[in-house]
């Protein structure tokens, strides 16, 4: 349902552009929070062998399983998975990510949120809608920016909506997000969780994708695809090979990689026929999800912002794990590291299908660039006067933009509407007037 805005649902680019410029500079750009501070760990201490002894007993009654059936029990093993029980988030957790790093970040994406709800004319409902949130740190700085552009939001009925799997962090985020105002919901309910957040919006906790309500959503998906289940597959001289986990023969207490003798059910359905590497990855689970996003947004109009670090179809081997900021063997105390694989964007386009319409992959780099970061920064820098904050805020933009460090590394992928872009036709698609994926003019 659209509100009467204007005589059409496709605001030409200039206007969507102009709108857009103006809506930044409305922006207080108050400086919000130090997100250096090390973060009240609940890391679980005891030594966690529960997932080891209960893979090595599968293993031992049922052969080899895949690396998505490790990597899924060691990550969400809903009673010792990684992501179930720890807040790995942030300088005492295992890894940091932009959201935490800089508050810049999560407000680029807020106006993201609010320009691309503009230029798809201004549904009078809008659901933001984050998979994966983390500590919540995204969210509580894009619906900060959704408050301060009231005035633009008008009376547009707002709800959040996070998919976590995880329940301590989804403690985290309500904490963050809703201070006490909150409430668990009962089994029958899809929202295992909701309450009303510290900016006054209905805001809800799913386990699924497919439990949210339809309706013109903005989804937001924050270094959540690298962490779902891959299949990892190995060319071999008798073709592709399932690549297995088993128990290590010379040490029955670890574990190790094994190729299989034969095809498996997923080396018969997921490598292309023409891929010419020696070694693929490929995540189905990202794939359903994606293919999820597309059909609501072709049907119930809207975008996804895919933030990831990734490649378009061209790297091998990207199995990696993480504790304590450092890599790990990603088969040693499966439950107790981080595990990640990049996400093959090309592999999420083809998934998407026909009705949508894909942007990017492009660099974090360019489209914070392309978003205004510098400007952003400077009026963050103009009402700063505390110098170690001024260092602290200087250093974090470095951390997001410098190529050497996660300017080129992450990637941004957008999923839209086809309406959303049926007046450039023909236009390239890198030049496409969408925010981010091409340069504003901010003069
Ligand atoms: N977006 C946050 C957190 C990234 S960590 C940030 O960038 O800071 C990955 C997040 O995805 C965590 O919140 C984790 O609990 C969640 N997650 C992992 N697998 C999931 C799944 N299968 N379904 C739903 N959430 C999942």
């Amino acid at each position: 349902m659209l509100c009467d805005f204007g005589a059409s649902n496709k605001v030409s680019s200039m206007r969507t552009l102009l709108r857009l410029k103006l809506l930044m500079s409305e922006v207080r750009w108050t400086m919000w929070q130090n997100r250096s501070s090390s973060n009240s760990s609940i890391r679980s201490l005891e030594s966690n062998t529960s997932i080891l002894k209960h893979l090595i007993s599968k293993i031992t009654a049922t052969g080899p399983i895949s690396v998505a059936e490790y990597m899924r029990e060691a990550l969400t093993n809903p009673v010792a998975g990684y992501y179930v029980k720890n807040d790995m988030l942030g300088a005492g957790g295992d890894f940091i990510t932009s959201p935490e790093i800089s508050q810049i970040f999560g407000e680029l994406l807020g106006v993201w949120c609010v320009s691309e709800w503009m230029a798809a004319g201004k549904s009078c409902t809008f659901q933001l809608v984050e998979l994966g949130p983390g500590r919540g740190s995204l969210a509580s700085d894009i619906l900060r920016v959704f408050s301060q552009l009231k005035a633009v939001l008008g009376e547009t009925d707002i709800s959040v909506h996070l998919v976590e799997v995880s329940p301590k962090l989804s403690q985290f985020q309500a904490e963050c997000l809703t201070g006490d105002k909150m409430q668990t919901c009962n089994d029958d309910q899809l929202a295992y969780r909701s309450g009303t957040t510290r900016t006054g919006l209905p805001i809800y906790w799913y386990r699924r994708i497919e439990d949210v309500p339809r309706g013109f959503s903005v989804f937001l998906a924050h270094e959540f695809f690298d962490a779902l289940p891959i299949h990892k597959f190995q060319r071999t001289e008798k073709g592709w090979r399932e690549v297995m986990v088993d128990i290590d023969p010379e040490s029955p207490e670890k574990l190790r990689f094994v190729v299989s003798h034969s095809p498996t059910l997923a080396s018969g359905i997921l490598i292309q026929n023409d891929d010419r590497r020696q070694h693929v990855e490929v995540c189905p689970e990202g794939g359903v999800i994606v293919q999820k996003l597309a059909n609501r947004i072709a049907e119930d109009g809207g975008a996804a912002l895919i933030v990831d670090y990734g490649h378009d179809g061209t790297k091998t081997d990207t199995f990696r794990g993480f504790k304590g900021h450092q890599l790990h063997n990603v088969l040693e105390a499966p439950g107790m590291a981080d595990l990640t694989a990049d996400v093959d964007f090309s592999y999420l386009r083809k998934m998407t299908g026909n009705e949508v319409t894909c942007l990017g992959p492009v660099t974090q780099r360019s489209f914070l660039k392309n978003m205004g970061i510098d400007s952003r920064l400077q009026v963050l820098l103009r009402n700063c006067h505390d110098p170690s904050t001024r260092a602290q805020l200087i250093h974090s933009y470095d951390m997001l933009i410098n190529p050497e460090k996660m300017g080129l590394r992450f990637q941004f992928f957008s999923v839209l509407n086809r309406g959303r872009l049926a007046q450039y036709r023909g236009m390239q698609k890198n030049t496409a007037p969408v925010a981010g994926f091409a340069e504003l003019d901010m003069q």
